[in-house]
């Protein structure tokens, strides 16, 4: 319930800041509407995170085994550090032993949360010298395994020792004083350990005060030795123009933020606030080429609106799509079984919206998805 609550202003935040900055803005309120999606992420971020170590501490959290690629999940790692490392102009380099194996079986988004974390936090504790991130692997593994060594090292601020053994303790920083200015939950690190726990990797620290900090994650990994069936292609853009879009959202701000940004696509949208509303005009034979359902409304919610649409001829094929602050998986079990064909989780991931409704509408060839991956993230939302 906590997660919806605060999931649904934020949504409208985020959405809001998203349109405005579509706009011509002067260079000062740009600047002002960067920092109040920025404060958006990281308040969702902190959610997430929130739920993330309630989860793994109640033992919810479950990993995925699917096959991936090593290289291209560090490539993705270091693009999303990247930006933050060029911003302070700190050098970032990868090396990576040249003959590791490259396809393996694990939880790939796990692997990359648990990175993500350790290269953030040494580009935000170093201001001059450099990060590194260096991959290899043990010489000695069991047939088919493979034993990998990620370190993360840098010349930042360092850790005092007898802070060291805490940083992995939920809710710790090595020192409030010096790092309130860097914000942070102290939540990363505790999230990164019970993870690599998980995993039955191992995670550690080495740290001189001053001189820099190195991160140490190890982990042994099942080799995948089937050939590659698919090869992800990323995203393409989606036309959309002359879509017909039902939307059905109760409130005021998230249907602006929706309908403008369909609009700007060339979507013809059509918005209605409640869910009797909605079947109302399909049964009245209005023509869509596809619903977008919030579920939590007065009166009738999303589930009991779809399966009524559900039942009428003109109804039975036509895509709904659930957007909704509700993002467990049982959630998004529950709209699957009503009958809905996909789940959307607010705030709402412009690209992603585009992506399914592409999908669902035959605009756009079926692209090589990842369910598992998709579990997950609904998975770390929960
Ligand atoms: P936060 O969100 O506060 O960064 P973390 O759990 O990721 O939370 O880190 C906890 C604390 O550990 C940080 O606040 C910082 O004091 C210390 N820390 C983590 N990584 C480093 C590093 N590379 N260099 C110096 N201090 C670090």
């Amino acid at each position: 319930n906590m997660s919806h609550e605060i999931r649904t202003p934020l949504n409208a935040i985020t959405g809001m800041c998203y349109l405005l900055s579509q706009t011509e803005l002067s260079a000062e309120t740009r600047e002002r509407v960067g920092q109040i999606e920025g404060a958006g992420h990281t308040l969702i971020d902190l959610v997430d995170e929130i739920l993330d170590l309630s989860r793994i501490e109640a033992g919810k959290l479950i990993l995925t085994a699917a096959p991936f690629d090593l290289r291209s999940t560090i490539a993705r790692v270091i693009t999303l550090t990247r930006s933050k490392a060029d911003a302070k102009g700190l050098p970032l380099t990868v090396e990576i032993q040249p003959d590791l194996p490259d396809r393996m079986i694990g939880d790939r988004v796990r692997i990359q949360q648990v990175l993500t974390n350790l290269l953030d936090n040494a580009v935000k504790f170093t201001a001059e010298g450099g990060v590194a991130l260096k991959v290899s692997a043990a010489e000695k593994a069991p047939e088919g395994r493979v034993e990998l060594c990620f370190s993360v090292q840098d010349s930042g601020l360092g850790i005092a020792p007898d802070r060291l053994p805490l940083l992995f303790a939920p809710f710790t920083q090595a020192d409030t004083s010096i790092t309130r200015r860097f914000g942070g939950s102290g939540l990363g690190l505790a999230i990164a350990k019970q993870l690599v726990d998980l995993m039955g990797g191992s995670l550690s620290a080495q740290s001189e005060l001053g001189r820099g900090s190195t991160f140490t994650f190890r982990l042994r990994l099942q080799l995948d030795r089937r050939p590659e069936e698919e090869s992800a292609t990323p995203p393409q853009a989606v036309d959309l123009k002359g879509l017909r879009v039902l939307v059905v959202e109760d409130n005021a701000m998230n249907q602006l933020v929706v309908e403008s940004i369909l609009a700007d696509r060339g979507v013809l949208v059509t918005v209605v606030d409640r869910g009797a509303a909605a079947v109302l005009r399909i049964r009245e034979g209005e023509r869509f080429d596809a619903v977008l359902m919030d579920i939590q409304m007065p009166e009738m919610d999303g589930y009991e609106a779809t399966q009524r649409i559900r039942a009428l001829p003109n109804g039975a094929e036509l895509p709904i799509i659930a957007m909704t602050a509700h993002v467990l998986s049982s959630d998004r079990a529950r709209c699957l079984e009503v009958g809905m064909n996909e789940h959307l989780g607010k705030p709402i991931h412009v690209d992603r919206m585009l992506q399914v409704l592409g999908h669902w509408t035959g605009k756009q060839e079926a692209r090589a998805r990842e369910p598992a991956d998709l579990e997950r993230t609904l998975a770390r939302r929960e």
